[in-house]
């Protein structure tokens, strides 16, 4: 599958969750011109792309702003250029208005950052929105896109009766697909914060594998397509990570072992 990626920064975001890297969103260019880029250079190329997908920030916090990220790719859509467009966005910032203008922008594909279906572990990820917010946007969602959902593991407050439970709820909402990332300590974070206080300690390696090894499994048997097993290798990550369980061949360790 040919994807043009685009990363939107905090575009949109009202709150900074804990394990949020600023220093990344310092890094990535103002969303505006990271939309202007993708238009030059899809309209120069000759390929075709199956998706352009819009990651990180909150596009659908506003109406007008989600709007201006996807009008200028309409062209691309009509004449088939782009076959499928994807954005990532919170659970809370879904509603009626903003699916109406997914639907009359062409978005085939819906990502939300769940992260957890516990209100406590969400509240002290500082992530602003609570298990009921993922089941009314689910609601909101299912059969008329493709509904991924992001998930972590290892974050603050977090037991293993919660980790069984995001799993479990998942299962039961059934999403078209998952992406499953344990929690990683990266700089600038409140999470390094936390850390460095002592207040959070990261998961072992070992325990991210059990986990991630039972999520997987869980989705596969229920016929969940898992899109993504933890970050992928990169210079930049290499650069801020100050703790977690991290190894560059983390997606391939988990399903090798099936
Ligand atoms: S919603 Fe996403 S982009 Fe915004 S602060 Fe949280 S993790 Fe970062």
């Amino acid at each position: 599958m040919r994807i043009y990626p685009v990363f939107l920064s905090h575009a949109g975001c009202r709150q900074r969750c804990v394990f949020c890297n600023q220093r990344a969103a310092e890094r990535i260019k103002p969303w505006k011109e990271s939309i202007e880029e993708a238009f030059h250079y899809i309209q120069k190329s000759n390929l075709v792309y199956d998706e352009i997908a819009f990651y990180g920030g909150t596009p659908t916090s506003s109406e007008n702003l989600l709007k201006d990220i996807l009008q200028p790719f309409q062209t691309f859509l009509k004449i088939g250029k782009i076959k499928g467009i994807r954005i990532s966005t919170r659970p809370d910032e879904i509603n009626e208005s903003i699916i109406q203008i997914l639907v009359d922008y062409g978005v085939s594909t819906v990502e939300i950052g769940v992260e957890s279906f516990s209100d406590e572990v969400l509240r002290l990820s500082k992530r602003g929105h609570t298990e009921e917010d993922v089941k009314r946007a689910h609601e909101l969602l299912k059969g008329r896109f493709r509904e991924v959902f992001q998930l972590m593991v290892g974050l603050p407050g977090e037991t293993d009766r919660h980790r069984e439970e995001t799993i479990s709820k998942t299962v039961s909402l059934k999403p078209w697909g998952v992406r499953y990332f344990p929690t990683l300590v990266l700089r600038g974070t409140e999470l390094q914060k936390m850390y460095e206080s002592g207040t959070y300690q990261p998961l072992s390696m070992e325990e991210a594998l059990y986990w991630s090894r039972r999520a997987y499994e869980s989705f596969m048997a229920a016929g969940i397509a898992v899109l993504q097993i933890g970050l992928h290798s990169s210079e930049f990550l290499s650069e801020e990570l100050v703790a977690g369980p991290y190894c560059g061949n983390f997606g391939e360790l988990v399903r090798g072992v099936m």
